[in-house]
């Protein structure tokens, strides 16, 4: 075994995995985080981010407890006020807004480049070693250390080696965690676009047969659309010409931003729901996409990363105050506890969401024509949007509660 020893290594510098880095060496864990994939930590200025998220009030004070909300709030990060989600038209609709919660906003659209660079950038004022590009290639579980093996350099000898490498998790496969995948017969178009009417600091969701339309706020008359649909009008979508997808999408939205106008590239993303079986085992732990999937209709992703990195970070420092070495499986399996199950609910009510909302079949058509259109689920579905924008209704992680004042 190599000399070189760590607390934890975590693999993967995505979001999720740059949270947790970052939330650990302040808390004085040694880490080493390694990264395939350098981030682009520079960009043209006027150029946009394909991949945004939409960010709950729990993730954004996990993100002002590490200390970097300051630094993304010089960048492009927009509040939203209100959110309109409509069925096809007819079926009702329904209107959030944040003035009803007395809250300030529903939450924050932000390019995923923004998040991953004022994480990176943190890293410099804490011990946190990277080593970027990382090539891992083999994954030795002993009794006391886990052993990492690297394509070139020396093994690394870790406590606990944490997936946080997304849906196709190396981790997970050298670990023989299976995951349960059901693809979706989804692609996600994804583009930023001008609307006419400008942006109003407000979300838009339309629900169609083949997959929902999201429409994020990013600048004054700007969105990011994430357009779920089947995978070959997806290819359709991004292959036609940009006038031939305007009016596309012009049309998808029911014009209700006035006439929409795409700005450079379109890429599309297949949509699937996965779930690892379980989350740790002697030495590993997984978080983020490389534990849980799910379909981006209702934007949580992320927000459930984040979670899942807070939760780690409480289960670890408890284990260190009771004298436990780090990754004690006791200390894991208090992190899956806390997790799982909310993750696996939240995934399932998406799920289900996408078929009651997305599905032409005939039963559905029934139940709305008897009056159990959009209009006769709101109270749900009005709930569950505002549980999960605010993050509310569990157990929250110490670092996604607020800062207690100074
Ligand atoms: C179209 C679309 C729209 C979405 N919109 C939203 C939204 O609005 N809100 C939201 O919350 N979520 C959204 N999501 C989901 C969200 O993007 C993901 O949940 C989130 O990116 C997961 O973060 P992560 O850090 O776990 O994984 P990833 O972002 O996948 O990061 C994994 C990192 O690990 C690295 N890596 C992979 N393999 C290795 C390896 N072997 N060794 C070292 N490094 C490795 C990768 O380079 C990457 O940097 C959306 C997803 C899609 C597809």
């Amino acid at each position: 075994m190599s000399d070189q020893r760590f607390d934890i290594a975590i693999v993967g510098g995505g979001m999720v995995g740059a949270a947790l880095g970052l939330a650990l060496a302040q808390r004085d864990f040694s880490v080493v985080l390694l990264e395939a994939r350098q981030p682009p930590l520079d960009w043209e200025p006027g150029s946009y981010d394909l991949r945004v998220s939409a960010i709950s009030r729990a993730s954004q004070h996990l993100l002002e407890n590490l200390g970097v909300w300051q630094a993304m709030l010089a960048e492009r990060v927009t509040a939203y006020r209100q959110m309109h989600v409509w069925d096809r038209a007819g079926f009702g609709e329904i209107h959030f807004d944040a003035a009803d919660l007395s809250e300030p906003d529903l939450g924050h659209i932000i390019e995923n480049r923004v998040t991953v660079r004022a994480l990176w950038e943190a890293f410099d004022a804490t011990g946190l070693t990277v080593i970027s590009p990382a090539k891992v290639c083999g994954l030795v579980i002993g009794d006391q250390d886990m052993e990492l093996q690297l394509a070139d350099r020396p093994p690394l000898r870790v406590g606990l080696v944490v997936g946080a490498d997304g849906a196709r998790s190396q981790v997970r496969q050298l670990a023989r965690i299976d995951a349960r995948n059901e693809p979706y017969d989804q692609h996600g178009v994804v583009a930023t676009v001008r609307a006419e009417r400008g942006n109003q600091a407000t979300a838009w969701q339309r629900f169609m047969p083949r997959g929902p339309l999201a429409l994020l706020p990013i600048e004054d008359e700007l969105f990011s659309i994430v357009w779920s649909t089947t995978p070959d009008e997806a290819t359709r979508l991004c292959e036609m010409s940009e006038p031939s997808f305007n009016a596309s999408l012009t049309q998808a939205s029911e014009a209700r931003l006035g006439a929409l106008f795409v700005l450079g590239k379109r890429a599309a993303f297949p949509l699937s729901l996965q779930h690892a079986e379980r989350y740790v085992q002697p030495g590993v732990a997984l978080l983020g996409d490389a534990a849980h999937v799910i379909h981006p209709l209702a934007g949580q992703g992320v927000n459930l990363g984040l979670l899942d990195a807070g939760a780690l970070v409480d289960a670890l420092i408890a284990g260190r105050e009771s004298g436990r070495p780090v990754g004690a499986l006791r200390d894991l399996r208090a992190y899956e506890r806390a997790r799982k199950g909310h993750n696996l609910a939240t995934q399932l009510t998406m799920d289900a969401f996408k078929h009651l909302f997305g599905n032409d079949n005939s039963v559905l058509s029934l139940t709305r024509n008897l009056g159990l259109g959009l209009s006769g689920r709101i109270a749900p579905v009005r709930r569950l949007f505002e549980r999960l924008a605010m993050g509310q209704g569990l157990e929250l992680p110490r670092l996604s509660r607020p800062a207690p004042p100074r």
